[in-house]
């Protein structure tokens, strides 16, 4: 099995799709080709038949990119697939990105229609792409809730009908992480072409399991998987392209596949979309939050500052991200404080130190963030006192 993982990222149609996430079409052209920098294999850039707007940021996209290569979504229709296929048509390299649900909760309360129908128009709608592109998605959509031999069926059918990359999403992010491992195994090893599509997993995030069950499904076979700058996506969002990638970069002796993402471009990724969204990222946020390079604790601070390898388990440049702040609070120890004086250029001696850190800590008491500015103002009443008390 091959060892390159394909990123495909949907940051412009289920990220978008999600409230407060829109962009304009001069918008999402900026994020796409920052998402070309980044090294993205796949951009999938809307949906065409849902709005003229979603056709023509497709097509747009299309035409601004030229490494990634440009999907647009279609259900299994006609005129979906249709459509998907004129707005794909300026691309260098295009894919369609067709999709129906395979579960018998959606097909009966939601489409209404049979299994046999459902493989039916899921073969009809991979044909009809094929004629339009060599490369062509097929998604059963809530394929973690569907019943194994039938989806194990239409899987086998639209690999035969042409589909080249096999996408098994859990559209409702209900999954847990062993359990999706077994999941894939099984449907790798009982569906008898599998061996000529790349299997692909579409994880959510309701249950804050989205990038977990994302890596058990890499560990079951899976090679490409969707995800999203900064998780966004329908209602809790998507699995987070920022943390699967840099789990492969900083665990490559448990997770063997390797992408082609520019790991320093992630933070200006991250940046852009929340800019572009006006959708801060939590300050928690894994890799690219504003604490995720930030210590305040004084035991923390003091091993940072022997060797950041204590504390760090990758360097905040390996992500584009500013360089590790020691941020001076009311947690915050001795050593901080000293090499924080140092870094505005006061040499002060150690019993001043003493002191300055004993006045900063009663401000923390009073306010949560410490500035240089308050620290130069103890700095300068704890020097005055100390001349005038040598008088
Ligand atoms: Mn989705």
């Amino acid at each position: 099995m091959s060892d390159r993982l394909v990123i495909f990222d949907t940051t412009l149609r289920d990220g978008e799709q999600a409230p407060g996430f829109s962009m304009r079409i001069e918008e999402k052209i900026r994020l796409a080709r920052q998402l070309e920098r980044l090294g993205v294999d796949i951009i999938e850039a809307g949906f065409p038949i849902s709005s003229e707007d979603d056709a023509e940021s497709v097509r747009r996209v299309a035409q601004s990119v030229t490494e990634p290569v440009v999907a647009a979504l279609a259900r299994c229709a006609t005129g979906d697939v249709d459509k998907a296929a004129t707005a794909i048509a300026p691309a260098r390299r295009g894919r369609i990105h067709t999709f129906i649900a395979t579960s018998d909760l959606h097909l009966e309360f939601k489409l209404r229609m049979t299994r046999e129908t459902c493989l039916e128009r899921a073969v009809e709608a991979v044909r009809r792409a094929r004629n339009a592109t060599d490369d062509v998605e097929f998604s059963a959509e809530d394929a973690t809730r569907s019943d194994i031999d039938f989806l194990c069926r239409v899987v086998e059918a639209v690999i035969d009908a042409g589909a080249t990359t096999v996408n098994l999403p859990d559209t409702v992010g209900y999954s847990m992480p062993g359990e999706i491992a077994t999941f894939f195994r099984t449907v790798i090893e009982r569906v008898p072409n599998a061996d000529k599509a790349i299997f692909s997993a579409h994880c959510h995030d309701d249950l804050g399991l989205a990038v977990a069950n994302t890596m058990a499904a890499i560990s079951a076979g899976v090679r490409q998987v969707e995800c999203t700058i900064n998780g966004i996506g329908e209602r809790a969002g998507n699995a987070s392209l920022e943390e699967i990638v840099m789990i492969t970069r900083v665990r490559p002796d448990l997770v063997p596949v390797t992408s082609r993402v520019v790991t320093e471009q992630l933070f200006e990724s991250s940046q852009m979309l929340s800019d572009i969204t006006g959708q801060r990222v939590q300050s928690n946020k894994a890799i690219v939050g504003s604490n995720a390079f930030a210590h305040e604790a004084g035991i923390h601070q003091d091993g940072m500052l022997k060797d950041r390898r204590t504390y760090e388990i990758m360097r905040p440049e390996d992500v584009g991200a500013p360089a590790s702040s020691l941020v001076l609070g009311k947690h915050s120890g001795r050593h901080a404080v000293q090499k924080a004086c140092e870094r505005l250029g006061l040499d002060l001696a150690r019993r001043d130190i003493d002191e300055v850190y004993r006045r900063m800590t009663a401000l923390a008491d009073q306010q949560k963030h410490i500035s240089d500015d308050d620290l130069r103002t103890i700095t300068d009443a704890v020097l005055a006192d100390t001349r005038s008390a040598a008088r």
